[in-house]
């Protein structure tokens, strides 16, 4: 039987993972080894007997008496902080989901890997801010890194059976997010309740407003070229409406191969589930005549300039994801507090990234995680102070 651990169980991801499990036989088709989540322990407590788990886990400390109590008699398990995080990704499972938001999926992720099994990656922050360490810590263990970004899922989907060096160029689309059609204008006073509907994709609040200023996409740019080894140049972004079309792999024939799908993550989670094969999915089928049409357009860079920011840090490489990856989650914060406008958010980033460069050579690459969650945490004082001068 196949065993399984899943890291942010009881986010947006991971409730799209639980509920694939349980429609695939659950506790009857995977031993669950372990399932961790944040401060709602009634809801990883629910999980982790549904599928009898070996351990639940709470990233947070004062969590553990409540989740004590919630698992009592079920003969699960209760740990709770960032080291017991750590100690559950080190018992061996043969598939792990990784998808814990953040910079905070990071180590658990590498630390999965050691096992040599299979990484269903979602948290992309850890391909952004150490991407070259993380595919060579798989490599090292001869573990698989899959893809559970929709995008990244949909290129993977579409090299099947391809030679990847015959690949010209991947376009990766992008909703726009719930602001794509407001007046540029209007953009500076949109507030966290505007940024954070998103029209198509029903997500966390963080990543619905990383859609909106297209922190998401850049992320994803990012993403593309550490998962796939592309050229920076070889890789696009295209603003499409109705996510149907998740992404394009473009050949050296000119053919483009496109992955379409209803805006659901179980495809992609399905996907990386049942890899190689493909399993029966419990996801709406397309309906194309009703759809009728289908609508694209080029990013406009003055709405969007995240976009641009992704590119100059592919330019640099080394450490600049690090500090790009830090610098956006202090950038959101920041206008989820208030504290910063919409707009504010992409100068606040650059900002960042242009204090960081002066301190040190962003272009080395990091030798270690260590390395890479250091940088992390010298970006975030830096950004954070950034952000309280913009208070004023
Ligand atoms: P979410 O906020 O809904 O859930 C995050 C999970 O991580 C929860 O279980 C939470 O308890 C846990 N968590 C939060 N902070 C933590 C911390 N400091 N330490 C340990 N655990 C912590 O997030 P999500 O939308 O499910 O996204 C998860 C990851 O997947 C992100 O990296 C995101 O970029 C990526 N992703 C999400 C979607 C989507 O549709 N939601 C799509 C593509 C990629
Ligand atoms: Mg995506």
């Amino acid at each position: 039987m196949r065993s399984i651990s899943v890291f942010g169980a009881t986010g947006s991801i991971g409730e799209s993972t639980f509920d694939l499990l349980m429609h695939a036989g659950g506790r009857g088709a995977f031993r669950t080894v372990a399932l961790t989540g944040g401060r709602n322990v009634a809801r990883l407590a629910a999980q982790a007997r549904a599928l009898g788990a070996e351990v639940a886990v709470s990233a947070y400390d004062d969590c553990l008496p409540a989740l004590r109590a919630a698992l009592a008699g079920s003969g699960i398990e209760a740990a709770a902080g960032t080291e017991a995080l750590l100690e559950a990704a080190d018992r061996p499972a043969d598939w792990v989901m990784s998808a814990i938001i953040g910079a905070a999926g990071l180590a658990p992720g590498f630390r999965a890997l050691r096992h040599g099994g299979t990484l269903a990656l979602a948290n992309k922050e850890s391909l952004v801010a150490a991407g070259p360490l993380l595919m060579a810590e798989a490599a090292r263990h001869g573990a698989r890194i899959l893809p559970v970004d929709s995008e990244h899922s949909a290129v993977f989907q579409a090299l099947v059976g391809e030679d990847i060096a015959l690949v010209e160029r991947i376009i990766i689309t992008a909703s726009g997010g719930a602001l794509r059609d407001w007046p540029l204008e209007r953009l500076a006073h949109a507030t966290v309740a505007e940024a954070s509907r998103h029209p198509n994709w029903a997500m966390g609040q963080r990543i619905t407003i990383d859609s909106a200023s297209m922190f998401n996409k850049a992320m994803e740019l990012i993403e593309t070229r550490e998962f796939f080894g592309v050229a920076p140049a070889q890789i696009e972004v295209l603003v499409h409406p109705e996510s149907i079309v998740h992404a394009l792999v473009g050949f050296a024939d000119g053919a483009l191969m496109a992955h379409l799908g209803a805006p659901d993550m179980r495809h992609a989670i399905g996907y990386a589930l049942n890899w190689p094969a493909r399993g029966a999915l419990p996801v709406a089928r397309l309906d194309l005549a009703a759809l009728g049409q289908l609508s694209f357009r080029a990013p406009d860079p003055l709405r969007w300039p995240a976009l641009r920011l992704a590119r100059e840090v592919m330019e640099v490489r080394g450490q600049a994801g690090a500090v790009f990856n830090a610098a956006k989650e202090v950038a959101l914060d920041s206008f989820i507090a208030g504290q910063v406008g919409f707009m504010d958010m992409a100068g606040l980033v650059e900002s960042t990234i242009d204090k960081m460069v002066t301190r040190q050579s962003l272009g080395n690459a990091a030798t270690s995680l260590d390395m890479v969650l250091q940088t992390d945490a010298e970006a975030r004082a830096v950004a954070r102070s950034l952000s309280g001068q913009e208070k004023d």
